[in-house]
Formats: C-alpha cells, sequence, structure tokens
C-alpha cells in the first residue's frame, strides 16, 4: 500500500483540493482528504501540495526502434515520455523494418515490457513498409495487438487504396490515423509557403497539401463509416473541414501539437533545422485556427509528434535535414505556461486534452484519477520556473526550437501502475 499524500488533485467542479490518494496492487484505490485517514503501516509519499493528475496520454510518438536506434530506442524514448509526465504513448510505425507484421507489433511490446518504463500502444501500418500500395493483414494486426493503422510520415497517395483501408479498418472496429499529405504538392520543400519562404527564396509547403488530404479522407470516412483520426493538424483550412465534418456527425477526431500552437514561420530565426517539422510551422493565422479549434472541440487531443534525430543529422541544415522535434519533455511545461499561467485555459482543459479525451478517443483505461482506475500518475510544479535545456533531456535526440525558454509547469514524479518509474533528483 501506498499513499501519495498531500496531493493537490482536480475535482468534479475544475477546483483544486487537497487530498491523498491510496495506492493498491497498482490500482487507485481510494481517494479522501488530506489527512482525513491515518497512513497506519502504509508507505508515505508526502508530495505537499503539489498538483498530481492522471498520467499524460500521448497519441503521437516516434520511438525510431527498431532499425533507428541512433535517434532514440524504447529505452530512451519511454524515459523521455515519463520525464515529461507521461504514462502512455502510441508509437509510430514508421521504423525498419516497419511495424506492418504481427511479429513487429509483438515485438514492441516485449521491448517495452523489459526495456520501458511507461505504457507504449503501437500503430501498424496501413500498407506494406507504408508504400501506399498494399495493404496490410489489418485482422492479424489487430489481434498482435496494433491499435490502429497509420502510415504516419507520408500520406496514403491513392484513394482506394485509402478507402479498402478505412472499410477494412471499420469491419474490424479500428481507427485509421492519417498522416496528411498530397506528395505532388510538397516535394523537396522545408518549410510552409509564406513570410520565411518567401525571405529566404524558398519553394514553400502549401497548406492545401494537408487539407486536400483531409476533405478526400473526411468524404471516405463518410462512405465507410471508420473512425478516423487526423494526425498534427496545422492549417485553418485543415481545421474547417474537421468541424464541418462533426457538424455532419462524421466520424471524424484530430489532434494537435504543442508547436503548432506556440510558433508560426514568422518565429523561426534563420536556416535552422531545429525548426524544420512536418507539418511545418504555418502563418499566424492559421496558428490562431488550431488554437480556436482545439478550444471549440473540433481538434480532440495534444500530441507531441516527438521525432527525435542526432546531431548529425538535423546538421545538414535547413534544406536537406530530416522534419521533426522532440516533443514529450516540454510538451506540459510549454502549454501550461503559454495557456494556463496566463489565464486562457483553465489547468482542468489542458489536462483533460491531454488525459481523459485522448482516453475516450481511443477508448483506452487510462487517463482518470478514480478508484479502481491504473494508478499511472504524475507529479507537477507549478511554480518552479526554469529553463528548456536540451542537454538534460532523457530523450537521445536535442532537436528543438525551445531551448532557452523560460517555463513553469515541469513535471517532478511520474508513477506507472503505482510505481514511481521516474523522479526529479
Ligand atoms: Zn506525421
Amino acid at each position: 500500500m501506498l499513499v501519495i499524500a498531500n496531493a493537490n488533485i482536480l475535482n468534479e467542479a475544475g477546483e483544486l483540493q487537497l487530498a491523498d490518494l491510496w495506492i493498491e496492487n497498482g490500482q487507485i484505490n481510494k481517494i479522501v482528504p488530506a489527512g482525513s485517514e491515518p497512513a497506519g503501516t502504509a508507505e508515505v509519499c508526502d508530495v505537499q501540495g503539489k498538483f498530481v493528475s492522471a498520467g499524460f496520454i500521448d497519441m503521437h510518438v516516434h520511438l525510431r526502434e527498431p532499425g533507428f536506434e541512433h535517434k532514440e530506442t524504447i529505452a530512451t524514448g519511454t524515459r523521455s515520455a515519463a520525464k515529461g509526465g507521461f504514462t502512455t504513448i502510441a508509437c509510430m510505425p514508421n521504423t525498419r523494418p516497419v511495424l506492418g507484421t504481427p511479429e513487429t507489433i509483438r515485438s514492441i511490446y516485449d521491448k517495452a515490457e523489459t526495456e520501458g518504463i511507461v505504457k507504449v500502444l503501437p500503430y501498424a501500418s496501413i500498407t506494406v513498409n507504408e508504400l501506399g500500395r498494399e495493404l496490410t493483414d489489418f485482422a492479424a494486426l489487430k489481434e498482435a495487438g496494433a491499435i490502429g493503422f497509420t502510415d504516419d510520415g507520408v500520406g496514403v497517395q491513392n484513394a482506394q487504396v485509402m478507402k479498402d483501408a478505412m472499410s477494412l479498418a471499420k469491419e474490424l472496429d479500428m481507427p485509421v490515423i492519417a498522416h496528411c499529405e498530397d506528395d505532388s504538392l510538397v516535394k523537396g520543400r522545408a518549410v510552409t509557403e509564406g513570410e520565411f519562404a518567401r525571405k529566404h527564396g524558398l519553394k514553400g509547403i502549401p497548406n492545401e497539401s494537408e487539407a486536400i488530404h483531409v476533405g478526400r479522407d473526411i468524404l471516405l470516412a463518410e462512405a465507410t463509416g471508420v473512425h478516423y483520426h487526423v494526425c498534427h493538424v496545422s492549417t485553418e483550412q485543415s481545421i474547417r473541414l474537421i468541424r464541418q465534418a462533426k457538424q455532419l456527425g462524421i466520424r471524424v477526431t484530430a489532434e494537435v501539437c504543442p508547436h503548432h500552437l506556440l510558433l508560426s514561420d514568422e518565429d523561426i530565426p534563420g536556416m535552422d533545422s531545429n525548426w524544420k517539422m512536418n507539418p511545418p510551422l504555418r502563418s499566424p493565422r492559421d496558428v490562431a485556427a488550431c488554437i480556436e479549434g482545439l478550444e471549440d472541440g473540433t481538434i480532440d487531443i495534444l500530441v507531441t509528434d516527438h521525432a527525435p534525430h542526432s546531431e548529425e543529422e538535423k546538421a545538414k541544415g535547413m534544406e536537406l535535414a530530416p522534419f521533426g522535434i522532440v516533443g514529450l519533455e516540454t510538451a506540459f511545461p510549454l502549454l501550461y505556461t503559454r495557456f494556463v499561467a496566463t489565464g486562457k485555459w483553465t489547468l482542468s482543459f489542458l489536462i483533460r486534452r491531454m488525459t481523459t479525451d485522448p482516453a475516450n478517443v481511443f477508448g483506452l483505461a487510462a487517463g482518470r484519477l478514480e478508484p479502481g482506475a491504473p494508478a499511472d500518475i504524475t507529479v507537477i510544479d507549478l511554480e518552479a520556473e526554469q529553463e528548456v535545456n536540451p542537454e538534460e533531456f532523457l530523450s537521445k535526440g536535442r532537436n528543438t526550437p525551445f531551448t532557452g525558454w523560460k517555463l513553469k509547469g515541469w513535471p517532478v514524479m511520474t508513477l506507472v501502475d503505482g510505481r514511481i518509474v521516474w523522479s526529479k533528483s
């Protein structure tokens, strides 16, 4: 028996309230007013009024293993997650080999069990080797534990292939998760069409490259009835289409990343590849649309799209370096500092979008602080201010545009199934 004592938790009204969380057999056993029941022989962990939340859920993470262990591994990626307050992460299948067979899916679960410290849920690829041609064996992949199908990293270019995927996924009651990008509009480009591209004489990635797929896929989702989830939404046009689809009752959900809520292309300081990700940073108008979309529920959840790369790879410069930034260890402090500490959002809104909402969208038994729930818990110091220092990341990736940002809301302890898996030393 373990008691997390003097925890500041959100009650149903969204107010903070001091409580003791009793944990037994990996589950939350009861939540009582702080100090109301003697601990007796239970082990006590006094968090002294720090904020305590259900562990965060990140439905979009690149763990890079197998095949790209120089960028990240299940061991380092899950430690990075724990340090960021995440207790459940879903990993993307664009590894080598691609997660497109039952064996590869099972190997992720096995590795996560032995080498990981948070819960890892693998997606399987839609098509064999993410080449966009032949569907993988959805039934066998579901049986092996895949939680959904996605070719994240690339868009599925062929509409018939996507429609077949959705029909099959619908039959199996599985979601299709789409990286929306029309190849013909983006080839060889590094940043969004707009201010920064103009200034530097670069050909940009237009907003339509994303929204064309969103629109096409919404129509296919309507035709097939599948649960369709849009990855890392970044444009006003996509949000408009998703909002309309939801109004029509089409089964679509969507996610957005912190960087698309905090940065626009006008913030990019120069030809620095730590500001290069896919989708790219868009215009201030798109940023405003993303914020509004998350606030009004058009966008359902927050994800990081944690995408570590080695320093050598990122040193190739804006045009040649691979897309992606790390996100697990800065997501909550960024969002808390920018949106909650400034009074724009309530704390309970932000927490919901990182816990119960992703759990509801994907049907996970996680994301709730309540008796009977798994004791996946994150403890956060909302007051202490600290600078982002990539040298301190537990991820192998150091590729972030947020170096030096002064932020509040840093996690200090993370528990998974009632065990402390990480704590600030
Ligand atoms: Zn993607």
